[in-house]
């Protein structure tokens, strides 16, 4: 046997084994190539979802994004009103957990931080009775309560989102302001009745023994006749203080600015009292810088300084009334000194107050209304200014009145 033979006889050898191997792998490799494609669908019908889920997770958290951008923005602007809101208020929810406070509410407790609201439950015991009880009973309420001194009015209003209870919010209003003004009219009222009625039935008894048919004393006639015309003043009097002191509370008296010289706005007033500083061993002197000017309400000046002036010569029997001025570089000071019969130190604290006198039958035999240094002070503290008394019973009083500065002007 030659080596081609050999070569020949391998060649076939391996040509028979290839044949059969390849007839065996054919199907083995067609299995795997379809089993690779269906893997191969499979995973990319995976892939192309998750693409899609991935999509959908972006849209998601993008909408969402929005939503908390919105919804931040309306907590934010929800919150800015709440603590812009004048009055204390404070929004639980169904859970009795605080949502929304401002800082009003947490004046009113005394609280500085929120979480001290969660800490100690440091609020007013009635306050806290009123929010428990519209909470736990969802219902609208009011209720005026007093916290610190000082007048609320409380309101509940429960909260309904599609019919369910979602909490409830509160808020309080201070009303003192508005009861102070409640009281002052009743009092008022009270006050004017009681004033006026003294004199009228005063004045109806004396006309009733007048009408009497066998009445004929001449000198009764001539008494009464002088007392009806002093009650009848003094009822002009009380209506007149009433009516000015109801129009001006400190707040609202308006004040009509004009430039004029103090020093002849006493003489002004002194020369209107004449005849009643005749009646009396009086002497009134004015001794006012001439050279003062000030930028202030002329009507109301003449106002303050004439009660003061018929005060002071009501309560003098002699000696000398004295006008005088002062200034320094914070006020004005213009003081009336007389030599009356002057003041108890403790009486002094209330002698501003309506309709506060200090002898009563002497004031009403001069035909005081109680009203008049209640009136000088309204404008006195109109003018931005403060009033003063000294007063030594037996010796004399002095009124000092103190203006700002700024009024003053220059001659
Ligand atoms: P009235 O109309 O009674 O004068 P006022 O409000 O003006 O009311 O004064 C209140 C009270 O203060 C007076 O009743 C009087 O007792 C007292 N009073 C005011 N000014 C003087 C004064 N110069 N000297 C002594 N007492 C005074």
């Amino acid at each position: 046997m030659n080596k081609h033979f050999i070569v020949k006889l391998i060649l076939a050898f391996l040509i028979l084994i290839l044949n059969d191997f390849v007839q065996f792998i054919e199907p083995v490799i067609l299995t795997i190539a379809v089993f690779g494609y269906i893997i191969y669908l499979f995973y990319d019908e995976i892939n192309l979802k998750k693409i899609r889920i991935d999509q959908l997770i972006r849209q998601y958290q993008q909408e969402m994004n929005i939503v908390n951008k919105e919804s931040s923005l309306r907590t934010k602007q929800l919150e800015s009103i709440v603590s812009n809101i004048n009055f204390p208020m404070v929004l639980i929810n169904q859970h009795a957990q605080i949502l929304l406070v401002n800082d009003n509410f947490l004046k009113l407790n005394n609280i500085t931080e929120i979480k001290q609201l969660h800490e100690n439950s440091p609020l007013d015991t009635e306050l806290r009775n009123f929010m428990r009880e519209a909470f736990l009973k969802e219902i609208s309420s009011q209720k005026t309560m007093n916290i610190k001194q000082q007048d609320y009015s409380a309101l509940s209003i429960p909260i309904y989102e599609n019919g369910r209870y979602m909490g409830c919010l509160y808020i309080f209003q201070n009303i003192t302001y508005i009861l102070e003004r409640e009281r002052i009219q009743k009092r008022f009222i009270a006050d004017a009745s009681h004033e006026l009625k003294t004199p009228v039935s005063a004045i109806k008894g004396m006309i009733e023994i007048l009408n009497r048919p066998n009445f004929k004393d001449e000198e009764t006639l001539l008494d009464f006749h002088q007392q009806i015309e002093i009650e009848a003043k003094r009822m002009e009097n009380i209506i007149q203080d009433m009516l000015t002191l109801s129009r001006n509370t400190t707040k609202n008296v308006l004040l009509n600015i004009e430039q004029f010289n103090p020093y002849q706005l006493i003489n002004d007033v002194i020369r209107s009292q004449q005849s009643s500083i005749q009646q009396k061993r009086i002497v009134v002197e004015n001794n006012l810088s001439k050279e003062l000017n000030v930028d202030a309400d002329r009507d109301k000046f003449y106002h303050i300084f004439s009660n003061l002036l018929s005060n002071a010569i009501k309560s003098s029997e002699r000696g000398t009334i004295l006008f005088e001025s002062s200034m320094d570089d914070r006020f004005l000071s213009i003081m009336i000194h007389d030599e009356g019969i002057g003041m108890h130190p403790a009486e002094i604290p209330y002698i501003f107050e309506r309709y506060y006198r200090i002898d009563e039958s002497r004031s009403r035999n001069t035909g005081g209304s109680g009203l008049g240094l209640a009136i000088v002070k309204t404008y006195v503290n109109a003018h931005q200014g403060t009033i003063e008394v000294q007063s030594i019973e037996g010796k004399g009083s002095t009124f000092t009145c103190n203006f700002p500065i700024k009024i003053v002007k220059k001659a």
